[in-house]
């Protein structure tokens, strides 16, 4: 069978990230600049600074993939052994690299100090690979082209400021070119939970459709990413705008941007856009956190025209939080009239409460209130205060983003 390799992997060697002392955030980095060469990466492997570990890993991905990048392991001490393991992987010598070795020394000399034995390793390469110059350190990347199978090997520093610019100033230009053409956009809708939104979507999220329809679910912000791939640049558009009309159809007002931004951003925009003024009543369910995001950056601060916090439930006025409203009703009814808010968006005391299958809820509820405009909704759930507020502040700020679209 001849299959077409046009997948890539990424492979992150280190200890240091095996154990969990370090998050790898190389190969996210990589990926994200690949895909958008049109690669598709289809794997990450992490490696603990191991000899048999890294041959195997290095062999096994040269099998599957067009390319392979690997970060790591390239410094002078004892436990980097990229490039012992790379040439023993692929049955090649280590050679001495001229003029890595005098780019190293010369490194050394401008900041005044003899290159120590143990740096020499750095300008070791395999035989039948080049090494990519690194202007901004001592340690070379490695470049390796296989013809059987047909496969690029990248290597490239581990520290991520030397790797990603190596990466642009001397691996972009030898890549294959792809033939392939990526686009990836984001839609992300409120309201419908993951399985809702896939179920209204039908065949839309099968795999190995093109475009590709992926959902992830974050808070209660359902985010669906439309991967197009085609041979030009507007067939991708065209193919990526068939299935994000299909998408606006069947979830409708949900979504609410086709941008990748937050919620919060949004209604922000919207609010600013039409000249609202907006009064803010927070019990614990929200905590603050509407008025926190709203006057996040200094241009919109303004948006807020009053806010309250209220840290417990008798700072309410009320001590049964199922009536916490009375408490506040006053006051908004006193923005509204005095049209210090066109809106207020209100939330209330959280409580605890052990539900029927033992788990514990947090319960609590918003509310937003305006002219002739009063909608409440329960917002309890089980989980930690962190999402269930973040939650509770979107279904505030969504109900607010829904009476704006039916009124514009
Ligand atoms: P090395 O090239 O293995 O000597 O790594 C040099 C430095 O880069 C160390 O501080 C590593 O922790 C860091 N580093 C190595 N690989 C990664 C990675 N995949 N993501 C983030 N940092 C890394
Ligand atoms: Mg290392």
């Amino acid at each position: 069978m001849n299959v077409a390799r046009t997948n890539a992997e990424v492979i992150a060697i280190g200890s240091e990230l095996t154990c969990g002392a370090r998050l790898d955030t190389n190969s996210q980095w990589l990926s994200r600049e690949l895909e958008a060469l049109g690669w598709t990466v289809q794997r990450h492997t992490t490696v603990a600074d191991d000899h048999e570990a890294m041959v195997r890993v290095f062999q096994e991905a040269a099998q599957r993939s067009r390319i392979v990048i690997i970060t790591g392991g390239l410094g002078p001490t004892l436990d980097d052994i990229t490039r012992d393991t790379l040439a023993e992987a692929f049955g090649q010598p280590l050679v001495e690299d001229a003029s890595a070795l005098r780019h190293i020394e010369e490194l050394f000399r401008s900041r005044g100090r003899d290159m120590p034995e143990r740096n020499k390793v750095q300008a070791l390469r395999p035989a039948g690979a080049q090494t990519l110059h690194n202007a901004h350190g001592t340690a070379p990347g490695i470049l390796l082209k296989l013809t059987e199978p047909e496969c690029l090997i990248g290597v490239l520093p581990g520290v991520p400021a030397e790797m990603m610019r190596m990466f642009f100033e001397q691996l972009v230009d030898v890549l294959p070119g792809s033939q392939v053409f990526v686009k990836r956009s984001t839609i992300r809708t409120f309201g419908y939970g993951e399985s809702d939104a896939e179920r209204l979507l039908g065949d839309l999220t099968a795999r190995g459709r093109n475009p590709e329809v992926g959902i992830t679910a974050s808070g209660a912000v359902i985010s669906l990413s439309v991967t197009a791939r085609a041979g030009s640049d507007e067939e991708c558009d065209l193919l990526a705008e068939a299935a994000r009309e299909q998408i606006r159809n069947k979830l409708g007002t949900a979504v609410f941007t086709e941008n990748d931004e937050e919620l919060e951003d949004v209604v922000a925009r919207l609010i600013a856009s039409r000249k609202l003024k907006i009064g803010l009543l927070e019990g614990t369910t929200t905590g603050g956190l509407i008025g926190q995001w709203l006057t996040e950056e200094e241009h919109s601060a303004h948006l807020v025209s009053y806010s309250r916090l209220f840290p417990t439930a008798a700072s309410m006025n009320e001590t049964d939080p199922a009536n916490w409203l009375r408490g506040v009703r006053e006051i908004a009814t006193s923005l509204l009239d005095r049209r210090t808010a066109d809106y207020v968006l209100i939330s209330s005391p959280a409580t605890r409460s052990e539900s029927d299958g033992g788990a514990r809820m947090r319960c609590g509820s918003v509310r937003v209130v305006g002219q002739g405009f009063d909608r409440e909704l329960d917002v309890s759930m089980t989980g930690n205060l962190a999402i269930f507020r973040e939650r509770a502040a979107r279904t505030a700020l969504n109900l607010l983003r829904l009476q704006l679209l039916r009124t514009q």
